[in-house]
């Protein structure tokens, strides 16, 4: 329940900084009830088209132009409570899906896909860290944040082809093992995944320190991935 001072709070932002829908612009929320409805589901959510590569797990189409508005604005707009909307889409659907609500809760860590330092220093926050808090408290499941470091700065997924992507995230992580860690199933959490590059090589940086069951579950991935 929400203190007087988190309403009060909540109030005076709402006069200067009213909540309008990112998709059709109505008054209060980011997303309004309609057009969430409107989102359209990742089409292979459920199961990873790869061959090879850990299971990825999508709520969302990232081929649709509202959900891409809806990342962009979190990651680079700095609309962190999107990170609630997602994370709520996401919780939803890790209930409803016998692929992640099979899972046992408490055997189980959320694991965010970390920024480089040089990235998070620009930007501020790291969106994947907001969405995996999030989501585990909802669900009650642990995330362990310090686990995986970025050691390599690498170029904005988006500018390249598919190999040059594989090519770009190649031993971009290393793995600092923490006790929470062991035995756990692993799930990387991130906003998005397209050709599943970022998510393979953090898979490899965990196998490499004793990690196995390991699984990726994103906000948003591409249909043609
Ligand atoms: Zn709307």
């Amino acid at each position: 329940m929400r203190t007087i001072a988190q309403k009060m709070k909540a109030a005076v932002l709402d006069i200067f900084y009213p909540r309008l829908c990112i998709a059709c612009g109505s008054y209060g929320a980011w997303v309004c009830e309609p057009c969430a409805q409107k989102l359209p589901a990742c089409s292979f959510g459920v199961a990873s088209r790869q061959a090879q590569g850990i299971p990825c797990h999508a709520v969302y189409s990232y081929d649709s132009n509202m959900v891409r508005t809806i990342v962009h604005a979190l990651k680079y707009e700095g609309v962190k409570e999107l990170a609630t909307f997602m994370s709520c889409a996401m919780s939803r659907w890790w209930r409803k899906n016998s692929v992640l609500n099979v899972l046992p809760l408490d055997r189980s860590i959320l694991i965010p896909i970390p920024l480089h330092i040089k990235k998070l220093r620009e930007r501020g926050w790291n969106q994947a860290e907001l969405i995996a808090h999030e989501l585990g408290s909802q669900l009650g499941v642990s995330v362990e944040s310090g686990a995986l470091i970025r050691t390599k700065n690498t170029q904005p997924q988006s500018s390249l082809s598919r190999q040059e992507r594989i090519l770009n995230m190649k031993d971009a992580f290393l793995c600092v093992p923490t006790a929470s860690m062991e035995g756990k199933i692993i799930i990387l959490i991130d906003d998005v995944a397209t050709t599943g590059a970022t998510l393979n090589q953090a898979a490899s940086a965990l196998r490499m320190r004793g990690g196995t069951d390991i699984r990726g579950f994103v906000c948003a991935r591409g249909d043609q991935a």
